[in-house]
């Protein structure tokens, strides 16, 4: 830790906080535990920005277009007077931890930076910067030692996310993640099993599995041995009140076969698979150390729908890569017209400062890339309307997560293949899995009635 900077004391001892999250799953659960932290700490949660004490940032630095939107947050919420002299801000998530000191360098009024790994110091680093009046950046501590510390999970809700591992191995070479949350670690078995039966014991009833890369989890079971994913998938089944379990994120390297047997074993995992395949092209997958071919993606593909008819896959593509030639491009459609994924993510490759990537030559204009993004996406929208209008008629087991924002007579809820479903329905199904006929499709949302 060091300290930098020095600034007026604050006087308060608690306070308000409000917490803006930017980024993946990994960033939404660790704003949940950040404030269950606060709170047990004696700060209230504000909906608002304005008149919090503390304005707490998780941010995300996966696209140089992410890192950009924080620092435009804090100078408008500057302009507007919403951060005031006093205001604390807190500086965490993935810039937190790749820009660290540069942070308080550039912007001296930050009070708090602080990375993935150090949540659980929030509060006391933001009564260090009070008492002290100068800037604390702390982005260091071991991957798990976070868990062992921060509170008891507070109401989450119908659905649940459960960290079981941190950091990633891999060595991609356009990814900054490795950086920024540092090497893989993942969390023993019954620590996790201990977080599941805290959320069904709160009325959850889906429980979602996070990682950088679920599929390499290696855990120690209470006997010392190491527990693979498939066999933590079917310890987390075997939880009396988990009805659905998704996970996230899966690197196709590691997808393997005794996952999809688990797959195949375990009705109350979802029916949608999110599994980033990022290029088509055996060359660019080289280029970017993957580990894996488009012909070995396909054939995961191929046996999870052996296992399992009914699944969506949804993947993540990367258009633009330096080394992508229009035949690499060509080589990423074909692969979305073989497998016809469901609701994918899908960018122009960024530069991420510090990973290997940065350093090629690239030669592709941005008009090229902006056009191959608009042809890849125009292909991904056609296939998941598909998929949407082929749902008109069936039934879906849908969990009721509350009510529809459009129209608060209608109930939204989450089908197990992933689609928002709305139908009309009284409050008392919120929290639970019924029943619901498709009708229609508004966009990508299904409509239906209940059964
Ligand atoms: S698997 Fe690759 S893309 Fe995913 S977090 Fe690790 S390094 Fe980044």
């Amino acid at each position: 830790m060091e300290i930098i900077n020095i600034k007026p004391k604050f006087n308060l001892q608690n306070g308000s906080f409000h917490i803006v999250v930017w980024g993946c799953q990994m960033n939404v659960y660790d704003a949940d535990r950040i404030r269950d932290l606060m709170r047990a700490s004696g700060y209230v949660e504000l909906n608002e920005p304005n008149n919090a004490d503390v304005i707490i940032l998780i941010t995300c630095a996966v696209r140089a277009k992410a890192e950009d939107k924080v620092f435009n947050q804090i100078k408008n919420w500057r302009h507007l007077k919403i951060i005031r002299d006093d205001t604390i801000i807190a500086f965490g998530g993935c810039v937190g931890s790749e820009l660290a000191h540069e942070i308080v360098k550039f912007d001296p009024s930050i009070g708090v930076v602080f990375g993935p790994r150090t949540t659980h110091r929030l509060p006391s680093l933001i009564s260090q910067y009070r008492s002290t009046g100068q800037s604390v950046v702390d982005v260091s501590a071991d991957a798990l030692e976070k868990f062992d510390t921060l509170p008891e999970q507070g109401l989450r809700g119908p659905s649940a996310f459960v960290t079981i591992m941190e950091g990633c191995s891999n060595k991609c070479t356009y990814c900054i993640v490795p950086h920024t949350r540092g090497q893989e670690d993942s969390r023993p078995v019954q620590d996790i099993l201990d977080e599941v039966l805290n959320h069904i014991g709160h009325g959850v009833k889906e429980i979602h599995l996070l990682g950088q890369n679920v599929n390499s989890y290696r855990g120690l079971g209470e006997d010392g041995q190491i527990v693979r994913f498939s066999t933590l998938l079917y310890e987390v089944a075997a939880i009396p009140g988990v009805e659905r379990i998704r996970f996230t994120t899966s690197n196709p390297m590691e997808f393997t076969d005794d996952i999809i047997k688990a797959i195949e074993d375990l009705p109350t995992i979802a029916s949608a698979i999110h599994i980033p395949v990022q290029s088509g092209s055996d060359k660019v997958l080289a280029d970017m150390q993957r580990n894996y071919t488009s012909d070995d993606y396909r054939e995961i593909i191929r046996k999870l729908r052996l296992a399992r008819p009914d699944i969506l896959i949804s993947t993540d593509i990367i258009v633009g890569f330096p080394t992508e030639t229009e035949a690499d491009f060509e080589e990423t459609m074909r692969l979305v017209n073989d497998v016809k994924f469901d609701l994918s993510f899908s960018f122009i490759y960024s530069v991420r400062p510090g990973t290997e990537a940065a350093l090629l030559q690239d030669p592709v204009d941005q008009n090229t890339k902006k056009q191959r993004l608009y042809i890849l996406q125009k292909r991904l929208e056609e296939l998941a309307n598909e998929y949407s209008k082929g749902l008109i008629g069936s039934t879906q087991e849908v969990l009721v997560e509350g009510f529809s924002k459009k129209d608060k007579s209608e109930l939204k809820a989450r089908a197990s293949n992933n689609r928002i479903v709305v139908f009309e329905g009284d409050e008392c199904l919120i929290g639970n899995i019924v029943k619901v006929k498709i009708n229609s499709v508004l966009g990508h949302t299904l409509k239906g009635e209940m059964i």
